[in-house]
């Protein structure tokens, strides 16, 4: 994990997470675009998640598609609660994740990213958001799955977490699993985000000392 690697980004960050490369920039606090948008409560989160065409075996076909657009909207519910964003009324902050090669687990790199990406511009947060999934392979529940075993996995669970709190900013679940694999997973995914808020913290350090 490295921040601030780019230099006209207002925060940034790049995060190697296996075969996973990930480039988060963040935007803002700006100018609400289109204006009807802006609310006076609080400032807007726009965040854009985009896969390179070149990121996966098969070519990806350029630009925003569905599972892209539902990624976008769920990491942007997964930061939300960690920004102060009441304290930015009519405005807005831009987030943007690159996954430049994706092997599987991108929104959880993605939303680990962009959190460092937005202390690296220096917007006001309650704590920082870790990701990581667990999920179930050959019968077994397992922590982050690789593409292999999510192409052939039983089930994958994304969460986010905001450690201090342990409150959790995005939980979702594909395939199935029983009520005690559930709680496993879960658990497991908890105890991966743990490591991932230490990581995120050595590597604030690193660009921020203390
Ligand atoms: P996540 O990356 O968060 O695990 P998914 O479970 O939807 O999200 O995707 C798993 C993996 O499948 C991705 O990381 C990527 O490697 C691959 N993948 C997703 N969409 C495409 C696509 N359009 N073409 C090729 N591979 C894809």
């Amino acid at each position: 994990m490295e921040v601030g690697v780019l230099k006209r980004a207002d925060g940034s960050s790049y995060v190697e997470w296996g075969n996973n490369k990930v480039f988060a920039s963040v935007y803002g606090p700006k100018e609400v675009i289109p204006r009807f948008l802006a609310r006076n409560d609080k400032a807007i989160l726009r965040c854009k998640y985009n896969m390179t065409p070149f990121s996966v075996e098969d070519r990806k076909r350029p630009g925003p598609d569905r599972r892209s657009i539902e990624i976008g909207k769920v990491t942007s519910g997964a930061l939300e609660p960690a920004i102060l964003v009441e304290d930015y009324p009519n405005s807005m902050i831009e987030i943007a994740i690159e996954i430049m090669q994706a092997d599987a687990g991108t929104r959880c790199a993605g939303i680990t990213a962009a959190t460092l990406a937005l202390v690296d511009a220096g917007i006001p947060m309650r704590d920082l958001v870790a990701a990581c999934a667990a999920g179930k392979s050959n019968d077994e529940i397992v922590l982050d799955l690789c593409k292999e075993e999510d192409n052939s996995g039983q089930a994958d669970v994304p969460i986010a977490i905001m450690p201090r709190s342990d409150d959790v900013t995005l939980l979702q679940m594909d395939g199935i699993l029983t009520e005690d694999e559930v709680e496993e997973a879960l658990k497991l995914a908890m105890s991966g985000c743990k490591k991932i808020y230490e990581m995120q913290k050595k590597a604030l350090k690193v660009k921020y000392g203390g």
